[in-house]
């Protein structure tokens, strides 16, 4: 083995290294694009009127491995149902998305907000829907955009149908 040959290959990877483009952002004065697929802290979606989308169904509650997602609601599907309170523990919460997934009614999505830490605990619980009426099972599947694109496939047809009718 040559003498000092270990010195002049670090040398060789310093200078390398030296000349390259930085792979690193200055953050906080730098952010990286997050990219669309990405899933930070649960929100709640809203209609046009600014109504919350949620019909308090219950499901992103039970299927929430964490357990973590809390609904008080009063009133019933007959009467119609009010959200006294929709709880959410950021802290506890591993952004799978499940209840995103599980939720019939598209009213809640993983949000890009990622800047979570915070010195106090009770921020890390969240109330994300307080005193509201719940939307309608009904109106909601039409917001849906899964039920809008079934809606145009089995308008299509139809529509198609017409066309000939009137040829
Ligand atoms: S509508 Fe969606 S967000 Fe609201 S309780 Fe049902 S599953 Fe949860
Ligand atoms: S993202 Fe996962 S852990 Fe967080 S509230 Fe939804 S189901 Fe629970």
């Amino acid at each position: 083995m040559i003498w000092g040959l270990g010195f002049f290959r670090a040398m060789g990877v310093t200078m390398r290294n030296m000349f390259r483009p930085a792979i690193t952002v200055q953050y906080p004065d730098e952010r990286l694009v997050i990219p669309e697929r990405a899933r930070w802290a649960l929100v709640h979606k809203f209609d046009e009127s600014g109504r919350p989308k949620c019909t308090a169904c219950m499901i992103c509650e039970r299927e929430c491995p964490d357990d973590i997602i809390h609904l008080t609601v009063s009133g019933d599907a007959a009467s119609g149902k009010h959200i006294d309170e929709y709880r959410y523990e950021l802290g506890a919460c591993m952004m799978c998305g499940l209840c995103v997934a599980a939720c019939p009614f598209d009213a809640i999505e993983m949000s890009h907000e990622y800047e979570l830490a915070t010195p106090d605990p009770h921020a890390l619980v969240r109330i994300l829907l307080h005193d509201v009426d719940a939307a309608s099972g009904k109106r909601a599947k039409a917001d849906a955009p899964a039920t809008q694109a079934a809606l145009a496939a089995d308008a299509a047809p139809d529509a198609a149908r017409g066309e000939s009718d009137h040829a």
